[in-house]
């Protein structure tokens, strides 16, 4: 294996996503105690299984947290397959990053192993409306590779930050305020300084901007969230890498675009301008060409209804 050593992470390298349902996925390891199994930086497809986010693990003395459900719950059995392999140690946590089916649609696996699970309140409410509706785009999707799985919602959920005691690793919970989607929270190893963020840090893949995304409180989560000074981040999507890497590909990037569409405003020019603006300094990222236009139609539209 390569090893790559950025300032606080062990490994940061890009190891193809695996995508075969059921079959232990790779992980790769982040620090001492913490590995990901890094999701493909591409929008969810039968080919990968729904596996385009992290699934994270955080081995303690007294068990193991895992971050995120994934998209399926063979996915989930793959996972916990992988995790097996490198200890013998419980999982007895399942945190959600937020109510996004990629995040939490596997918790029907790891509620069948009596895990508990956990999310922020708004991601909770997020699966009890709209649960269903996302496990059936899912299962449109991934076909046969969406056996087993139903709407897990967690039986535990937390508000602004929760502590969690895995022996002597502490893993803290933290709610940074709205961004990419409702109920997204990171969480947080302040004996290692690691952070794995969840989706409000998007890395290598550019990030989409959806109607309840908000932007403009996602920038001043993203400044909360460096507050921490983490020494190492495991994004939402992408490798492990270091928040200036982070900043340039998520809190800029929003800046950039937000500064973008208000010259438009001022302008008094509509949507046009907006789907040409220039983004091509991002063009380098994965998803760019399914998400760049997009994102600038849904800001335009929001900013828009603001300036009313
Ligand atoms: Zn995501």
């Amino acid at each position: 294996m390569k090893i790559v050593r950025t300032l606080g992470c062990i490994t940061a390298c890009l190891i193809g996503s695996s995508s075969v349902s059921g079959t232990p996925l790779k992980l790769t390891q982040v620090t001492d105690n913490v590995y990901s199994a890094i999701g493909a930086p591409a929008p969810p497809s039968y080919e990968n299984a729904g596996h385009n986010n992290n699934l994270s693990v955080v081995i303690g003395e007294m068990g193991v947290l895992v971050v995120n459900g994934g998209d399926n719950f063979l996915l989930a059995k793959g996972l916990h397959e992988a995790i097996r392999q490198i200890t013998d140690k419980k999982v007895v946590w399942v945190v959600n990053e937020n109510g996004q089916g990629h995040a939490f649609l596997g918790n029907s696996y790891w509620r069948d192993q009596g895990v508990k699970l956990i999310a922020h309140k708004n991601a909770v409410e997020e699966m009890r409306l709209h649960g269903d509706s996302i496990l059936k785009r899912m299962q449109n999707r991934n076909l046969e590779k969406a056996k087993g799985t139903y709407v897990a919602v967690p039986n535990h959920e937390f508000e602004d930050t929760m502590s969690i005691q895995l022996g002597n690793t502490l893993v803290e919970l933290r709610y940074f305020g709205p961004a990419h989607s409702p109920g997204d929270i990171s969480v947080w190893l302040p004996q290692t300084k690691v952070l794995i963020a969840g989706d409000i840090a998007f890395h290598q893949r550019l990030l989409a901007i959806f109607p309840d995304t908000n932007v403009e409180n996602w920038i001043s989560s993203f400044d909360k969230l460096a507050g921490l000074e983490p020494a190492c981040i495991v994004p939402g999507h992408g490798v492990p890498t270091d928040l200036e890497s982070i900043r340039l590909t998520t809190q800029a990037y929003l800046q950039f675009l937000t500064d973008a569409i208000l010259e438009i405003l001022d302008n008094d020019e509509g949507l046009t301008e907006a789907y040409a603006i220039d983004q091509s300094d991002y063009a380098h990222l994965n998803t760019f060409d399914e998400l760049a236009t997009k994102n600038a139609g849904r800001l335009f539209q929001t900013l828009e209804m603001e300036a009313f």
